[in-house]
Formats: C-alpha cells, structure tokens, sequence
C-alpha cells in the first residue's frame, strides 16, 4: 500500500481563493490590509522565506511592506521599529522573521508586537486566547496542519495524535488544537527527553513531526494506516527533507505530507489568512 499524498499546495491554494475574496470584501469597505514583514540578518532561509510570504501578499491583494536590518542590529532597533509598525494604520499585520539573529531576544519582540496585529499568533496574550480555545490570531504553522486534516476530511476526533517537538512555534500550539473541544484528539506531546520516540509514535493514528531532524521517523515508528505530517524542514545535500524518511514511511502510512509541498505552503497562506483577520477586526 502507498499513502495517500496530502498535496499542500493544492490546500493553500483553496486558502489564498478564500483570502483573496475576503481582501475584495475589504476593499469594498475601502480598506486594504498591510502586512508588515521584518527580516534581520542574512540568513539565507529567512530571505528565502520572507520572499515568499511577500509575493503571496501581493498575489491576494496584500500590501506588503518590507524593513530589513544589519546583522549587527541592537535589541533597541529591532523593537524600535515594531513600535513603529504597532502605530502605523497602515499596517494590519507585523511579521518578525524569526529566528533573530545573534543574541537578539525572540520572545522579547514577538511579545511588543500589538497582539492585534500579531500575525504570526505567537505574542503571548493570543497564545493564551488559545489555551482558552477563544484566539482568533492562531501560529500559522499549527493552523496550517488543522487545515490539511480537515480539508482531507481527516477528523481526529477520538484519535490518538502524537506530536514529535514541543517547540512554542509549533509542537505546543498544536498540542492545544488537536484537544481542543470540538475537535477532541487524545495528544501526547514528545521531545529530545522522551525515551524510545518510535514506541510513542507508533501509537498515533495522526502523527506530526516537528523537529529538525532528516529522517528521524522511520517506517518502525509508524502505525500501519496512520496520517504523517511532517513539519520539518531541512536543508541537506539531497535539498530540502522533512523529518520523516518519506520514502519508507509512504510503505505504511494511510497519509503523508511532502516535503516540499506539504505543511511550508500553508504556513504561508495562514500568514495571509490571520493578517486579513487582523485587518477585517480593525474595521471592527
Ligand atoms: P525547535 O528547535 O524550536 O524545536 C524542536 C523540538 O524537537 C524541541 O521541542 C525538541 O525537544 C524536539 N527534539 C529535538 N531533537 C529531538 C529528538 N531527537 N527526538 C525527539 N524530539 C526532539 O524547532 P521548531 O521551530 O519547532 O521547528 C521544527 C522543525 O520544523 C524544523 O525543521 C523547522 O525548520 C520546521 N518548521 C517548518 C515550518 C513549516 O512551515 N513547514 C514552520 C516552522 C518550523
């Protein structure tokens, strides 16, 4: 048996017709949305990155507005500017590249970000509107993987999810929506400490890998006909790879995300998708 391949281009692509009516509903009301997007450094991926989230900006009707910094930027620079993209109307969403690089602090500047324009969902009162079940502004990534589920019409109520990775950018946040009331998985969250990870693994029927390791779930940490999701993203002499060894693993899971063309494109899109939300709240 092969798995089933979840295409997240395709999925993304049904995400940025949706945003894209939703900038023209804006626009009626005259309001065009801005998503602000601040990258410091030079770090290749991050480049790679932010070009990617601008051209889908511009494609859905997005004003993308782009500040980049030296490496050797200083703390009080960095969140100069967000304080200045926090006053500007002009601006629905702020997206910090993250990681910053250096000794910059993350946390610091995802927190000053106005949480109403905190597109990325990671400012700490909207990840606490999630542990509440109430967040409109949800991380990308994570709503990037409910979405896939519930596009392929993959329900995981009652079913055991185990997620690899516990980090606040991902691992955590989905933790809270796969329990979430109404969608009601049973979720082991593992991570560097857990011992014998395919042993937890094989006990999910949807098993998400978020972790930065190439090939790390092999086809022994997969139960047969279980839904793979594979969050990594990894650059290697082979080019880009996920954490899971595709290759096996399609040999026994019902489903598989690519990598690429898995969860990367809906990160992108969900990015759009809170930075309307952001814009469509402050019209009220
Ligand atoms: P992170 O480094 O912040 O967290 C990694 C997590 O993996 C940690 O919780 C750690 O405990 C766990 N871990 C580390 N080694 C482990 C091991 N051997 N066994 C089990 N758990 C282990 O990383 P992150 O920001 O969550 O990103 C994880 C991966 O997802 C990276 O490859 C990153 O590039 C990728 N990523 C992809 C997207 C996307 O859009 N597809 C978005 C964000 C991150």
């Amino acid at each position: 048996m092969s798995a089933r391949i979840l295409d997240g281009r395709e999925v993304a692509e049904a995400v940025r017709a949706e945003v894209a009516e939703r900038v023209a509903a804006l626009a009626k009301q005259g309001k065009v949305p801005g998503l602000a997007t601040v990258l410091v450094g030079d770090d290749p991926a991050s480049h790679v990155y932010v070009r990617s989230k601008r051209r889908l900006a511009e494609k859905v009707g997005i004003n993308s507005l782009h500040f980049e910094l030296d490496t050797d930027a200083t703390q009080d620079e960095v969140e100069s500017l967000v304080l200045r993209l926090n006053a500007d109307p002009a601006v629905d969403g702020i997206l910090v590249q993250l990681p910053l690089p250096g000794d910059l602090d993350d946390k610091r500047v995802t927190s000053l970000i106005d949480p109403n324009k905190d597109a990325d969902g990671l400012h700490p009162y909207n990840l606490g509107l999630l542990a509440l079940e109430r967040a409109v502004l949800v991380p990308c990534t994570p709503q990037g993987v409910m979405r896939i589920l519930s596009h392929y019409g993959i329900n995981p109520t009652g079913m055991r999810a185990v997620i690899v990775g516990r980090s606040f950018l991902v691992g955590r946040p989905l933790s809270m929506l796969l329990a979430a009331k109404g969608t009601d998985a049973t979720v082991t969250t593992a991570h560097s400490r857990t011992p014998d990870i395919a042993a937890v693994a094989r006990e999910a029927d949807i098993l998400v890998a978020a972790v930065g390791v190439p090939g790390l779930i092999g086809r022994d940490a997969v139960k047969p006909g279980a839904t793979v999701i594979d969050v990594g993203i990894n650059r290697t002499e082979q080019g880009l790879v996920g954490d899971v060894a595709f290759d096996e693993v399609r040999e026994v899971a019902g489903a598989i995300t690519p990598v690429p063309g898995g969860v990367g494109p809906m990160t992108v899109a969900m990015l759009m998708r809170n930075t309307v939300a952001a814009a469509e709240r402050s019209m009220g």
